[in-house]
């Protein structure tokens, strides 16, 4: 297949983080501007991107805060929800765009913004992308785990109270030292008052992380699983997924960086797409590690086999979990 093929395919984009969604050159005219030594591309990259598997989660996750420092007022905000809308239109065909974001992310490092103010910049970026592109784009509230239950308890309400603007509520972070049943009220909660809920887990190489899905799902009412790529070594969790026609949201190139996976060529989406369970193509982070949807596209059929019809199925089970009202949908969406 060729990559004009790929390009003109309709895309659906479940899972991706807005604070590490940023468009390179811009982030890095935004540190040069606070004095940071970026001015040749490779100290930018070097500072900012992980390019090359890190040696665990939480160093991954350690460098995305290099970016939160930088991301410090409610019109870069705007920028960067914009600029994050219409690079994956322009590069990816991408029509169903789902960003998540974590309230308290940037908060924490940034006294002066204004979680409302940076709320409604979010939207206006979104705003202007779906005005100047035929796509949608829907928000997902995120709760962080390594948080506790009373911070998550302000934030869970906070989004509640908000909910027009939401579409689905997510939790993040590291799942092995922070379990997620403590949250699953606030995740009932959210469920009950019409949110879609998604939940990372199955995540990391670590024995039992498959086990986590389940949790996710009996507990947190999960409809969709960020990630569940450690599903594949457990044949219960498998059975349940296809049972009850779960979609995992996979983001392969994220895998191999934070090595949840070897390398792409053993990455399980294709075998976890065969065995039944509803698979979609996701960034996770689209700045940060320096890739494309289109380019995960490319990395699947090069790497895993995957076919041009199986990205189109993949699409489709997206544009069917995809918590973005219908009509909206309808609207961009002629597949
Ligand atoms: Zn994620």
């Amino acid at each position: 297949m060729s990559y004009e093929d790929l390009k003109h395919m309709p895309k659906v984009e479940l899972h991706c983080h807005l604070e590490l969604a940023f468009r390179k050159a811009t982030l890095r005219g935004w540190a040069l501007e606070k004095g940071m030594a970026v001015a040749r591309e490779e100290d930018f990259d070097r500072e900012f991107l992980i390019k090359e598997p890190m040696d665990d989660l939480p160093t991954v996750l350690h460098k995305f805060l290099n970016t939160r420092d930088v991301i410090d007022t409610e019109a870069k905000v705007e920028q960067l929800t914009f600029e994050a809308c219409e690079d994956m239109f322009l590069l990816s065909n991408v029509r169903i765009l789902e960003l998540r974001y974590a309230p308290s992310f940037l908060l924490d490092a940034h006294l002066s913004m204004d979680a409302d103010r940076m709320l409604e910049a979010i939207l206006r970026g979104m705003a202007r992308a779906e005005a100047a592109y035929p796509m949608v784009v829907g928000l997902i509230g995120l709760l962080q785990r390594i948080k506790s239950v009373k911070d998550n308890a302000f934030w869970c309400d906070w989004i509640l109270e908000r909910k027009a603007h939401f579409v689905g509520m997510d939790l993040a972070d590291d799942e092995v030292s922070y379990p997620a049943s403590p949250f699953a009220p606030l995740f009932q909660k959210a469920k009950a008052q019409g949110l879609g809920i998604t939940v990372h887990a199955g995540e990391p190489a670590v024995p039992g992380a498959a086990k986590n899905i389940l949790v996710a799902l009996d507990e947190l009412g999960a409809d969709r699983i960020g990630h569940g790529v450690q599903a594949i070594h457990d044949a219960e969790v498998v059975a349940r997924l296809v049972k009850d026609g779960v979609p995992l949201e996979l983001c392969p190139w994220s895998n191999v960086l934070t090595r949840a996976v070897p390398d792409l060529k053993s990455h399980p989406f294709k075998r976890l797409m065969d065995a039944g369970v509803k698979t979609t193509v996701n960034t996770d982070d689209h700045g940060v590690m320096d890739i494309s949807l289109i380019q995960e596209c490319q990395n699947l059929t090069t790497h895993l086999g995957v076919s041009m019809e199986d990205l189109h199925q993949c699409n489709q089970w997206a544009r069917e979990a995809s918590f973005i009202a219908d009509d909206r949908i309808q609207a961009v969406w002629t597949t």
